[in-house]
């Protein structure tokens, strides 16, 4: 059994989304063999020396949880700077996107595939890249808040004014993506609009966002199809 989980965007250690998180954490890595974080994991993620209350909350969880079974992180756009050292010191396992299991099951956040949003992907790029990271990495903690809650005011502010079809994924570049890579489904986040949808090479599992309820992903075993599960988060 492994779950698949996406955009709980945590900020708060004391908010029910994280409680409800770190409840299913304990409790699922008793019996599933793998649990795959499909980015979005936090609001914000300012470097793996971040000293505040949700890192050093979510890094207790999840080293307590990779003790029992394998914990996999993949970026999402708010988390990126997430990096080895955190990994590294929870005993989770950073996964690339894309990412293929053995099952032909694509697992991606999902932002890659918004690709009629041209300016999104632009600054994606830029985000992404190794040189700007390391450029960010090496201003003081102080400096890196400030900037992340820029970049995310000017982020919101930019996608007010965008159509809402610019911001979910284009079907060509999911269609391109499976078919060259011999997908026979993909689980992906991202875009807050959870549901299960058939394609001419398989079939497409959104997760959705934890935000009215908590979302997961649940297959059995690999080869069989995904379950795709929202339930209430706790009080
Ligand atoms: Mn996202």
């Amino acid at each position: 059994m492994r779950l698949f989980l996406s955009d709980l965007h945590l900020e708060d250690p004391a908010s029910t989304v994280f409680r409800s998180f770190s409840e299913l954490l304990a409790r699922e890595s008793a019996h599933v063999s793998a649990i795959y974080l499909l980015g979005d994991l936090t609001e914000v993620w300012v470097g793996d020396d971040d000293d505040g209350a949700l890192a050093v909350a979510l890094e207790e969880v999840l080293r307590q949880a990779a003790r029992h079974c394998r914990i996999f992180l993949m970026h999402g756009n708010r988390d990126f700077l997430l990096g080895s050292a955190f990994a590294d010191r929870t005993g989770c396992t950073l996964l690339e996107d894309p990412h293929t299991l053995d099952d032909h099951t694509l697992l991606s956040h999902g932002d890659a595939f918004c690709t009629d949003d041209e300016a999104y992907q632009q600054m994606r790029t830029l985000f992404r890249s190794r040189e700007w990271q390391q450029d960010i990495l090496s201003r003081s903690l102080q400096e890196r808040r400030a900037l992340a809650e820029q970049l995310r005011a000017e982020s919101s502010q930019a996608n007010a004014n965008k159509a809402q079809n610019i911001m979910d994924v284009s079907l060509r570049e999911v269609d391109r993506v499976a078919t060259a890579g011999g997908s026979r489904r993909i689980i992906h986040g991202h875009t807050h609009r959870p549901g299960r949808h058939d394609r001419p090479w398989g079939r497409r599992y959104v997760l959705g966002a934890w935000e009215r309820c908590g979302w997961l992903a649940r297959q059995a075993e690999p080869g069989s199809e995904p379950e795709l599960i929202c339930f209430p988060l706790r009080d």
